[in-house]
Formats: C-alpha cells, structure tokens, sequence
C-alpha cells in the first residue's frame, strides 16, 4: 500500500479499520454462483423400442435417451421438468412442455406409468421449478426503480439435493444433461426477462446480483457499486480526506454531546463534500473514498490534484451526469475542494490506485530558530537536490510502522526563499518522503535535514502538497 507518509495516525486507524471489509465476503458469498451455459453434446442414440406393454419392475434401467431410461424417470417420480432436462431427447417445445410430451410417450408404450401417484416430490429437483414464477416475481419488484442493464443470477441449493441429482443424472440422465443449478438459473433468467424488458444477463461484473436461496426462497438483490475516478485538489487546512469519526464515540450511531450527534471528529470531508452530491444525485447508500495517498488534514493538495476512486454504493441510477456532477460538488463545497477529471471506473482501478507510489512536489513553509549566513543556506538546501537521504521511521508514527530506516531521494529543490525570518522552499521527492521530517528532523532520525544544514531548529508552518505526479 503506498500510504502517504504525511497523514495521521488516527485517522489511519480508522481509514485501515473502515475498509477493513473492503471486497471481502464477496467471494465467499458468490462462489456458489453457476455458470449458465452447459456443454451441449449432440449425440444420435440408437432408438430401442421396449416390448409393448411390458411393465416396469425392478430392473436397471439404461441411461436417457433409452425409452426405458426415460419410463425409469418417471417411475421414481421426475417432475416434466427434469424429464425434459435428462432425457436427451428433442422434443417440440423445451422445458417443462417438452417432458410432459416425453411423458406422454412413455405412457403410450407403458401404460402403468400413467397410474403412477402424481403428488410424489421430484427426486432430481424437489419440484423446485414451481417456484420460478416466484422468484422471478420478487426479482422483479426488487429491480423496480433500480437503473441498471445487467443482472447476474446465483443460486443455492442444499447440498445433498445436489448429490443426490447428480447421482441420478450422472447415472440414468443422457449425456450431457443440464445439471440442475444451471438448468433452474436459466428458468429463472427466462421468466426474469418476461417481467423485465431489456435485461441481459452476464457472468461477471453484473448491475445487478441475485442469489437465490433456494431452501428458505429468500432472494438477495445487490446494486453493485458505480465507481467513478477523478482528482481532487484540497483548498482547506481545516479538513480530512475521508471521514473520521468522533473521538470520543468512535462514531457510534447517533454519535455523542461533543460531536454534536453526527459521530464525525471534522464535520466535513474531502469524502463527503465530494461524495455526498454525487450519491445524492445518483440516489445511492453510502461512498467510499479511495485515494492515491492522503495528506495531513492541515495540508493542502494543489496542482492537478490527487487522484481517487469514489465508490458509490448501491446505486438507483448508474449513469452519471458529469456535468452537472462537477456543479454540485463546487457549491457543495464552497471552495474547499475541487475536482475535475471525472469519469468512470472499475474497482481493479482502486487496487491501482492505492498501488501507485509517485513524485510529489511541496512547498514547505518552516521558521528556523536563527538564519546566519542566507545565502550559504539556500545554496546548501539546493544541494540537496538528486541526494539520497535517511529516514527512520518518525516517532508520531512510530506506534503503527516498524521502526526502521529508509533510504529516498530529493528529486529536485526548486525554489528557496527567505521571508524575514521564515522560509519557503519547494522540492520533489521519491513517494514516500516524510517532508516535515525532512525539515525539521524528527530531533536527529532524518539525515541529512534542513534543521541540520542550518545548523539551528526549524519548526514548520505549513505544508502544500504542489502536485501529485500522477497520470
Ligand atoms: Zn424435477
Ligand atoms: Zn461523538
């Protein structure tokens, strides 16, 4: 992770807490999620005629397509369904029609199949197919409202119905059957899309996910996150990157009497201020802000910004209106955050952002305790330009980061000047630079520092982060 060593120590914690759940449980959740397409095996099978009206005893019946595979079926009790699934037989109409008509034929040559008690529960589905109309139904009135244009269906199904009709299919089914979890995912798509117009259903990154439980018929409908990349620049000193919560709540619901019931420590955000008109707007939950490093709530972020991905969760309207977007953050944010360069995005762009370790460039203000010589100082701070310097891992993060020593480099030093008695100087340095250490020495562990060229204590004033050097 490229952490941007400029930044707090307790908002960290709560940044590393808060996205502790970040893509987890989505694996675990889907993973029972079939593929709905299946190999279809086109296979002529010699047509054995059974002896006319010999009836079924026990015997061993042969796989479907055999008639007598097929009369096996519907003697232990195959709903049209599963008939029409593992029989392996063309028929005029597919599904449940097409089995009723492969039924109706195996009567024909065994008339004691039709005396069979209709009320049994279908081995190979637990006549799961009467429930299609339904879950399509609750799918349905769940989209309603929902802006979206792809829906992944995933199902469960207890596991020993599981076993239990694939060890059927696998032994009386004709090759190349559609096992049940595929078949039913595909009966319920067909029924989704008669309710619901121009839905297309895909395997991956749908709008829209649906598990199924097939057990308990409860039907989850997950909105899928929109993410939207952009750049931010910050104008205050006064606010954190991403919402923190109160101190002495920990953000508790409700919050508490110092914070004034909101939960935050900061009442606003570069999250929020960003995030709150652009989730309004699209009519969603919640945000997450995922940022290319972060900087110090005190510290400003210029130039072209910094890039972040904002994850907008749960969506009722998926696409943006990115001009009017950009409008609303700007009044929202009355000046102290801004953000252009908006578009859409993906979640492996986040894992590309908070991977991406790049130059900074920062002005830092800083007051030395004394400025002997100015003109051997500027040139010595100059000097420091293409150096290799040391950092040990500063004491205010010392709690959170092994202590250890780290080698970066000042890219460029760029201008130094001296204002009375302070001083201003800009620089650009490898990611990860620790630059109010690299003034002020964190009392001896960054060497060589500004502190140390003066030959005098510096205590810094502020700090601007000039830019990002980003894509
Ligand atoms: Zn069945
Ligand atoms: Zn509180």
């Amino acid at each position: 992770m490229a952490m941007d060593p400029d930044e707090d120590d307790e908002q960290v914690e709560w940044v590393s807490y808060s996205s502790a759940g970040y893509g987890s449980g989505e694996e675990g959740l889907w993973e029972d999620v079939v593929p709905t397409d299946s190999p279809s095996e086109e296979i002529d099978w010699y047509d054995e005629n059974p002896i006319e009206g010999e009836s079924i005893i026990e015997w061993d019946a042969p796989p479907c397509p055999a008639p007598l595979g097929i009369a096996y079926l519907a003697r232990i009790g195959c709903c049209d369904f599963c008939l029409h699934r593992l029989g392996g037989r063309r028929t005029d109409s597919t599904g449940a029609e097409g089995g009723a008509a492969l039924r109706k034929e195996a009567e024909k040559r065994d008339p004691e199949l039709a005396n069979l008690e209709s009320s049994i529960e279908c081995p190979t589905c637990e006549n799961l197919l009467d429930d299609v109309g339904n879950v399509s139904k609750i799918i349905s009135s769940a989209c309603d409202g929902i802006q979206f244009s792809t829906m992944q269906v995933g199902v469960h199904i207890p596991k020993d119905l599981i076993e239990e009709e694939d060890r059927i299919r696998s032994r009386y089914g004709a090759p190349g059957s559609k096992p049940l979890k595929a078949a039913f995912v595909e009966e319920v798509q067909t029924s989704t899309s008669e309710k619901v117009e121009g839905i297309e259903f895909v395997r991956e990154r749908p709008d829209l996910m649906v598990l199924i439980d097939t057990l308990t018929l409860r039907v989850d409908v997950d909105v899928r996150p929109v993410f939207l990349y952009g750049r931010y620049r910050k104008l205050s000193r006064e606010i954190p990157q991403t919402r923190w919560p109160c101190r002495a709540c920990r953000g508790r619901d409700g919050g508490c009497e110092s914070c004034e019931s909101t939960g935050l420590q900061y009442p606003d955000s570069v999250q929020d201020l960003i995030g709150k008109p652009i989730a309004e707007q699209m009519d969603a939950l919640d945000t997450a802000f995922h940022g290319m490093g972060r900087e110090d709530i005190d510290v400003r972020c210029l130039g072209q910004g910094r890039p972040f991905v904002l994850e907008v969760k749960s969506p009722k309207k998926r696409i943006p209106q990115f001009d009017s977007l950009l409008k609303l953050v700007e009044s929202n944010a009355k000046g102290r955050v801004e953000i252009d360069s908006l578009r859409l995005s993906d979640r492996k762009e986040v894992a590309r952002i908070k991977q991406t370790r790049s130059e900074k460039s920062y002005t830092i203000r800083f007051k030395p305790e004394s400025i002997e010589d100015p003109e051997k100082i500027s040139e010595d701070i100059f000097a420091l330009a293409g150096t290799m310097i040391e950092q040990q891992t500063p004491k205010r993060v010392s709690h959170r980061r092994a202590d250890r020593n780290r080698v970066r480099q000042v890219v460029s030093v760029d201008r130094v000047d001296i204002v009375g008695d302070e001083m201003e100087m800009t620089l650009r340095c490898e990611a990860g630079t620790y630059i109010k250490e690299l003034v002020h020495s964190d009392e001896g562990r960054t060497i060589p520092s500004v502190t140390s060229i003066i030959g005098a204590p510096c205590e810094v004033i502020w700090l601007d982060v000039e830019d990002v050097h980003a894509d």
